[in-house]
């Protein structure tokens, strides 16, 4: 078979969201993974009978027993996500993986000339110099998934030699928008899981309560648009309803507006460059009031952390990214404050030895070596 499309992560909130477009699009995966929920992916097996599915090496005798009068090909491990990422004939990999274990799969698509549809955002933040020459090379582009950078990605549209001045990227602010650092002293991980307009998995629902997820977004934006991270300028506005903005040098600004919805921008990176309909519901203009302020960036201080780790480039934003991993699983965990989580996060970034040139050794590395850091000073 040619064409088609991968889900690495089927059983989150982004690989679900996207089963829900290809179930609207009648359209049939080819390869499901998941790392540890064997019967959420048998389920989703049974449902949409790819041809394959791979799991987490543990997990694998419970997901082989479940689907064992299923004619799904069951495989297990790391080698076998990168082999589903890196399926003949040309399909769309979908990587909806969370964490750094999302990088392998996005070089074994992008090394086979897969094109990636980019929800992963790990992947561009530790290594996104050598991951978006590695596409160039190879001629495989790179769709990004992430509401912001889809946004961003529909306004370039058309507007090929045309100079930014600067991308406007927009924040709903998290639920702690506008609290002191005093007051974010007593936060629990069942207040930081409460996001006001986005349902998402956990990781990245704490990260966007820090705004670390915003850090993360700048330097994913400066990847994925080659531009100085001092272009990629973040916006508060709680409305969630203008996805991201380009400023071009004449002084124009495009924005992407629509309901705060994953699908849109899952399917768009999907069926690109066509536009299809979508369960998507419209937008309403009677009425809306849309706000923008600039972020308390002296509280939310990780924001500057992202930038500062992008311009020291080397290795810092890997460092960055596996303290940040390693933090907020802590947090979550209940063996971590909240605020704890922010000094950790920062304090392992400056403690990681520096590396100018990292290799994708030096880079793995580096991730063991923060979460080390974070944990002998967490646990
Ligand atoms: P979830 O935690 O909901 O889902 C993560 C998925 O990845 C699950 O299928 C999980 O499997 C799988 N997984 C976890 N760890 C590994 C691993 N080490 N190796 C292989 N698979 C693994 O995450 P989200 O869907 O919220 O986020 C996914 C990515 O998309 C993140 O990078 C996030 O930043 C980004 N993103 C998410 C948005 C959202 O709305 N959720 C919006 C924009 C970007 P299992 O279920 O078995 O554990």
């Amino acid at each position: 078979m040619t064409g088609g499309v991968v889900v690495l992560g089927a059983t989150g909130s982004v690989g679900r969201q996207a089963l829900d477009v290809l179930r609207a699009r009648g359209e049939r995966p080819r390869v499901l993974t998941a790392h540890r929920d064997a019967a959420g992916l048998a389920a989703l097996c049974r449902e949409f009978l790819p041809e394959a599915c791979v799991i987490a090496d543990e997990k694998y005798n419970e997901l082989k027993l479940l689907l064992a009068d299923t004619p799904v090909r069951v495989s297990a491990g790391p080698d076998a996500l990168c082999a589903a990422a890196a399926l003949p004939g040309r399909p769309v990999v979908l990587n909806a993986i969370v964490g750094i274990g999302g990088l392998l799969p996005t070089l074994a698509a992008v090394r086979t000339g897969n094109t990636v549809a980019l929800a992963n955002k790990e992947t561009l933040v530790v290594y996104g110099t050598q991951v978006m020459r590695e596409a160039r090379e190879n001629g495989v582009p790179i769709l990004p998934v992430d509401s912001e950078h889809s946004a961003v990605f529909q306004c370039l549209r058309g507007e090929d030699g045309n100079r930014v001045r600067r991308l406007l990227l927009t924040a709903s602010g998290g639920p702690f928008y506008g609290k002191t650092r005093d007051e974010l002293r007593a936060v629990t991980p069942a207040l930081a899981l409460a996001h006001p307009s986005w349902r998402m998995g956990p990781k990245i629902t704490v990260d966007s309560s820090t705004m670390m997820n915003k850090g993360f977004e700048i330097i994913e934006a400066a990847h994925l648009f080659g531009l100085p991270q001092e272009k990629v300028e973040v916006l508060i506005h709680r409305e969630s309803v203008v996805h991201s903005m380009v400023e071009f040098e004449d002084g124009a600004v495009k924005a992407q507006l629509s309901k705060p919805d994953m699908r849109l921008c899952i399917q768009y990176a999907l069926t690109y460059p066509s536009r299809c309909p979508s369960p998507v519901e419209p937008l309403s203009f009677t009425g809306l009031t849309l706000g923008f302020e600039a972020p308390d960036t002296d509280t939310f201080f990780l924001l500057k952390k992202a930038r500062e780790a992008f311009d020291r480039g080397g290795n810092a934003c890997a460092a960055l990214n596996g303290a940040n991993e390693a933090a907020v699983a802590a947090f979550l965990a209940g063996k971590l404050g909240y605020l704890e989580l922010f000094a950790l996060v920062a304090r392992a970034m400056d403690a990681v030895p520096y590396v100018a040139a990292p290799s994708l050794e030096d880079i793995l590395e580096t991730d063991r070596a923060a979460r080390a850091f974070v944990n002998g000073g967490c646990c």
